[in-house]
C-alpha cells in the first residue's frame, strides 16, 4: 500500500517584506522563550555576509515595501549603520530589536542616516508584558527598564515604534492591550495601541529546551484552512535572507523545512505548511511577524 502525504501549501505572491537575518542566533540576551535558541557565545557569532546583503539589495524585488533587520540582536552586527543606510536607499526599514543596546548616541546617528535617504526607519521592540516582573521573568533582570528607555529615546527622535509582546501565559488579549495602554500613558510614550502586536508563544527553540517540550508534531491539515484567509500568512509576502540560504519566514530559519534555496532567486517556491509553527500561525488567524 502506498501512503501519500500532502500538506497544504502557501504560494508566494510577491516579496513585499524582505528580512535580513544579520546576527543569525547571536544575542546579548538569553530569553527563556526565544524561539530561535539564541545564545550569547561571542565565539559562535555568524554575521550575515555583507556581500550577500549587497547582492540581494542590488536588484531588490519589484514589489518590495519594507526591509526588516533582525537576528538574534541586529545591533550586534558590526556594520549595522552601513546596512541601515544601504537598506533605506531601497525601502522603508524596520529594526527588530530587544532594545537594550539602543541609546541616544545611536538614535542621533540613525536620524542623520535616515535623513540622507528617501525612506523611513522604524523600530519593532520586544516587551512581553506591561508589568516589569512578568517581562523580566523571561527576558532577564533589568530588561523592562532598558526597553522603556529605548522606546523613549526612539520616540524623542521621532522614529515610529512598534512593540511585540509574546503572550507568555495565554492571557486575554484585551487585558494585555489595556495594560500596555496604561503603561504607555504613564511613561509618556505616544505609541498607539494599534502598534502593539500580541503574538502567541512558539514552543520551539529555548522554550522547548527549558520546559522540555518534545512533541512538536502538530501540522496544518486542509480542514484547518477552511475558514482561514491564507493571504494573512507572512510566507505569502516575505522571505528571509540568511548566511545559509533563503527561508520562508523568520520562525523557520532554524528548521530545514523552511529553507527554500541558496539565494533570493530561489525564493519563489510554495511553502509546505508542515511544521507545528505553521499550525500556530493558522490558529492565530493573522500574520506573526509583519
Ligand atoms: S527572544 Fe529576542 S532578545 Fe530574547 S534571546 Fe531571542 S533574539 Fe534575543
Ligand atoms: S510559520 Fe507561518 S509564516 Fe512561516 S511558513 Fe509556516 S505558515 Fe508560513
Amino acid at each position: 500500500m502506498v501512503i501519500s502525504f500532502k500538506a497544504p501549501c502557501a504560494k508566494l505572491e510577491n516579496i513585499e517584506n524582505l528580512w535580513l537575518q544579520l546576527s543569525k542566533v547571536a544575542c546579548n540576551l538569553k530569553c527563556k522563550h526565544c524561539y530561535l535558541d539564541c545564545h550569547q557565545d561571542t565565539r559562535k557569532r555568524n554575521f550575515l555576509n555583507m556581500d550577500i546583503i549587497i547582492k540581494t539589495l542590488k536588484t531588490p524585488p519589484t514589489e518590495l515595501k519594507r526591509i526588516y533587520l533582525t537576528g538574534g540582536e541586529p545591533f550586534l552586527y558590526p556594520k549595522i549603520n552601513d546596512v541601515i543606510k544601504y537598506s533605506l536607499i531601497k525601502a522603508d526599514v524596520t529594526i527588530c530589536t530587544n532594545g537594550t543596546l539602543f541609546n541616544e548616541k545611536k538614535a542621533k546617528i540613525l536620524k542623520e542616516i535616515e535623513k540622507s535617504t528617501p525612506h523611513k526607519l522604524s523600530f519593532k521592540i520586544s516587551l512581553d508584558h506591561y508589568m516589569v516582573g512578568r517581562n523580566d521573568e523571561y527576558r532577564g533582570q533589568g530588561v523592562f527598564k532598558k526597553v522603556l528607555n529605548a522606546l523613549k529615546v526612539a520616540r524623542k527622535y521621532n522614529f515610529e515604534c512598534f512593540v511585540t509582546c509574546v503572550n507568555l501565559k495565554n492571557e486575554d488579549e484585551y487585558v494585555i492591550k489595556k495594560g500596555f495602554e496604561t503603561l504607555f500613558a504613564n511613561q509618556g510614550l505616544d505609541i498607539p495601541i494599534s502598534n502593539l502586536k500580541v503574538v502567541p508563544l512558539l514552543k520551539i527553540g529555548n522554550y522547548a529546551k527549558y520546559y522540555n517540550i518534545t512533541d512538536n508534531s502538530q501540522s496544518v491539515s486542509f480542514e484547518d484552512l477552511d475558514n482561514f484567509d491564507i493571504n494573512n500568512l507572512d510566507c505569502k509576502t516575505s522571505r528571509v535572507i540568511t548566511n545559509d540560504g533563503v527561508y520562508s519566514c523568520p520562525a523557520l530559519v532554524n528548521d530545514p523545512r523552511g529553507r527554500l534555496g541558496e539565494s533570493i532567486s530561489d525564493a519563489s517556491d510554495s511553502v509546505y505548511l508542515e511544521t507545528q509553527t505553521c499550525y500556530e500561525c493558522i490558529k492565530r488567524h493573522d500574520n506573526l511577524f509583519g
